[in-house]
């Protein structure tokens, strides 16, 4: 079959127009959550399902609507032959039209599936949305307990699977004291130093190879001017690993190290100046700003046997690939899934430079089909 098509326009991707789509491909029950993820099921099943509800019986496949640039980014998006330019073009426009190229395939073949089929075009996966669509779609009992599969489209590219969930906690570390100036209240806690101490004894953590584990102090904020002792002090530490276990025993770490690093800098500011009073001591708070859980496919799970029995068949070479995408939230909670990208070839991720290549898109267009209806299967 070849559901080779031209690149379809969903640059505008709210969830608004991802409605709208899904209306116009024929998709039924089309309906938007709380958070704003769009959800439309295969017009054979919307019918089936109200009359019996098979549990975990859905296959999903899902695709992010959202992107890293800020709202209000100009778009400028340019065609120079096979090649489309824009932010967001690839990541994830190429993932948001493949998933509506195979809504389209699917209606005009007529394929009556065996399980259903549901189209969920979801917010927050970039950056600081931290998985928040996937998560509340996970967290809702409709969903979780009847999603059995997940297909995550994400990005450009038919050679790889996603299939272990790079997990990552971040945190933003304040240190509060009293300030003052530098030579006439000497002696006065300073929370850069607090931040200091605490880099130094966390980075000392020893950590495994493998999982791999690893973690970085990535911004640094703090103090007004040279002679003045900081009223406070910032400090953004990220840590990730395919272990949850890692990811708690190095979070645990930090919280220690900053404890420590706390009480130490109390001790030293008596030493300093021990006759001086001191208005107030330090304080500090370790604000979690992101939070995404790890998880591994099981090497016998269905949907890796369907994903590689297809690539065998299209003659597609894929490497099994970790990273951080929406498939950490089922394959945290155990559940199977996998992301793959929508076809083409994409790059400049993430920058406004970013460019999509509809050549050879059809290879990932059917790859993505053919697992969908492995995964659904067939109505006899
Ligand atoms: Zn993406």
């Amino acid at each position: 079959m070849s559901i080779r098509g031209s690149v379809l326009p969903v640059f505008s991707r709210s969830s608004r127009t991802s409605r709208i789509r899904f209306c116009t491909l024929g998709l039924e029950d089309v309906r938007t959550d709380d958070v704003g993820n769009v959800f439309g099921v295969c017009p054979d099943h919307a019918r089936q399902m109200t009359k019996q509800a098979p549990a975990k019986q859905y296959t999903a496949l899902s695709a992010h609507l959202d992107t890293v640039f800020p709202a209000g980014t100009p778009l400028n998006l340019r065609q120079h032959g096979s090649r489309l330019y824009g932010p967001g073009v690839s990541d994830n426009g190429a993932g948001a039209a493949a998933l509506l190229a195979v809504a389209a395939a699917l209606r005009a073949a007529k394929i009556a599936l065996a399980t259903p089929l549901l189209f969920i075009g979801n917010v927050g996966e970039e950056g600081e949305g931290d998985l928040r669509g996937m998560r509340h779609i996970f967290s809702q009992p409709k969903w979780k307990d009847s999603i059995r599969h997940s297909l995550i489209l994400d990005g450009a590219g038919s050679d790889t699977i996603v299939a272990e969930a790079l997990g990552s906690r971040r945190f933003e570390i304040i240190v509060r004291g009293p300030g003052g100036h530098s030579w006439s209240d000497f002696g006065m806690p300073n929370p850069i130093l607090v931040l200091a101490h605490a880099i130094h004894t966390f980075s000392q953590t020893v950590l495994p190879t493998s999982p791999k584990t690893t973690f970085n102090v990535g911004v640094i904020r703090g103090g007004t001017s040279v002679n003045s002792i900081p009223e406070s002090a910032s400090m953004r530490v990220d840590i990730r690993s395919t272990s949850m276990a890692e990811m708690e025993r190095l979070e645990a770490s930090l919280r220690f190290a900053v404890e420590q690093a706390v009480e130490a800098e109390s001790r030293s500011s008596e030493r300093r100046s021990p006759s001086q009073k001191r208005s107030s001591g330090l304080t500090y708070e370790v604000v979690p700003i992101g939070n995404r859980p790890a998880g591994e496919l099981d090497s016998n799970a269905r949907i890796l046997k369907v994903i590689r029995a297809v690539d065998a068949h299209l003659g597609n070479a894929a490497q099994i690939q970790r990273a951080s995408t929406d498939a950490n939230i089922p394959l945290s909670l155990g559940r199977e899934a996998i992301a793959i990208g929508g076809g083409g070839v994409g790059g400049g991720a993430h920058t406004l430079q970013e460019w999509f290549d509809c050549t050879g898109r059809d290879l990932g267009l059917k790859r993505i089909l053919l697992t969908l209806l492995a995964l659904a299967g067939v109505a006899e």
